[in-house]
């Protein structure tokens, strides 16, 4: 309880409709019972039962994320933490489609018929345009020939840890679900390649342009 009370200039926020997705998909991952455990050792028992209102108001901290994601490797392991955590990433955009899609314009006609390649780039555009509106998190996007470079330069989902190898699976599981839906079914190589929790200066997922099947 005592990190929230801490609504200090320095802490960066997640809006409650984001932490709100991401437990919503967390349990339909691993079920209220598991959702609830993590939160208990994470600290954040206030969430028990009672998950964030459906709204904008940035209330939950970057360690409060980073917190929760950590829990996940301490309950289960780090490869048992590392499959959850990819699972609940890929739930979490279909809760977020739902809240967000209608304002983004991507569940448009317009947006649909685009060919691929167009589809991918204004997809993760708009993408990286909803954390860096909505939340404190930052995302710039690079491209080269063959892959997008999805760089988040203040991470919520490492924050706070230490980990021999990239940790931020959840983002990369939202990522990878994210180019399943704009693609129409395809999947892609995801790969983070550096991370803040490594030492790194910024979280780096590599991102291939051309599907796997
Ligand atoms: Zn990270």
């Amino acid at each position: 309880m005592a990190a929230l009370t801490a609504q200090d200039e320095t802490q960066l926020y997640y809006p409650n409709k984001m932490v709100r997705i991401i437990l919503l998909a967390m349990e339909e991952v691993m079920g209220r019972t598991g959702v609830n455990a993590v939160l208990n050792l994470a600290r954040l028992r206030h969430l028990v039962n009672n998950f964030p209102p459906n709204n904008f108001d940035r209330q939950f901290t970057f360690a409060e994320l980073g917190a929760l994601m950590r829990s996940l490797d301490e309950m289960y392991g780090p490869r048992g933490g590392r499959g959850l955590a990819l699972r609940s990433g890929r739930a979490c955009f279909k809760y977020g489609l739902k809240e967000f899609g209608p304002v983004l314009g991507v569940a448009d006609l317009a947006f649909r018929l685009l060919p691929l390649h167009l589809k991918l780039k204004v997809g993760a555009d708009v993408f990286a345009e909803t954390f860096n509106k909505f939340s404190d998190q930052a995302v710039r996007l690079g491209e080269e020939e063959d892959r997008f470079i999805w760089q988040i330069t203040r991470c919520p989902v490492c924050w706070g840890r230490k980990s021999e190898t990239p940790c931020c699976f959840l983002a990369v599981g939202i990522l990878q679900e994210a180019l399943y839906w704009v693609s129409g079914g395809k999947n892609f190589e995801v790969n983070e390649t550096a991370c803040v929790a490594c030492g790194d200066d910024v979280c780096t997922i590599v991102i291939d342009k051309k599907p796997l099947d």
